[in-house]
């Protein structure tokens, strides 16, 4: 199957804050307001590093049967990237990397990812990140839901202001 696919400038997604999953009928996911704060964290991420180029969410429908399908969706970026030596460590709680070169970038918590990590796999998904320093970066999920209907729910129903 071929990637559901919106591509904006940053900015403007973040005005439109609202994509839809390839259509099949209008039911509820159990685990949507989850999974909505999952991607809020990754589309926010990578709009904040990122300066020019774009950030796309690619969701993939990867396998269907009776009573689950696995999606897989990623949230990539043409932004600063993540050192190699911290991709292993960034889901961890209060793990941030230190931007010597643009301390701006450098304040975070370091809460959101390990959010992210813990809800994926608390639904018996999983959470990676593939990264180049200076081309970009790609985070990305695979999730089974137990919901066959769920690739056809509006991950987000309001624009936002
Ligand atoms: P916070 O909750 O403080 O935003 P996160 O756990 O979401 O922290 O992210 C931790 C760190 O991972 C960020 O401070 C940043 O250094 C790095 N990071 C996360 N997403 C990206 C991205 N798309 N591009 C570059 N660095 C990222």
């Amino acid at each position: 199957a071929s990637p559901a696919r919106r591509t904006c400038r940053p900015r403007r997604m973040l005005s439109r804050g609202t994509f839809f999953a390839p259509a099949q009928d209008q039911r509820p996911p159990r685990h949507l307001g989850r999974l909505r704060q999952v991607i809020v964290n990754l589309v926010g991420n990578a709009i904040k590093f990122t300066d020019q180029g774009e950030v796309v969410i690619e969701v993939v429908e990867e396998s269907r049967s009776a009573d689950e399908i696995m999606l897989h969706f990623a949230v990539r970026d043409t932004g600063i990237g993540i050192p190699t030596e911290d991709q292993s460590r960034i889901f961890d709680k209060f793990a941030t990397v230190e931007y010597r070169d643009n301390p701006r970038l450098t304040p975070s918590t370091g809460i959101g990812l390990a959010f992210c990590k813990l809800a994926i796999e608390a639904h018996d998904g999983r959470i990676g990140v593939a990264s180049e320093m200076g081309e970009g970066t790609r985070f990305w999920v695979r999730l089974p839901l137990a919901e066959p209907s769920v690739a056809g729910h509006r991950l987000s129903s309001k624009p936002a202001a």
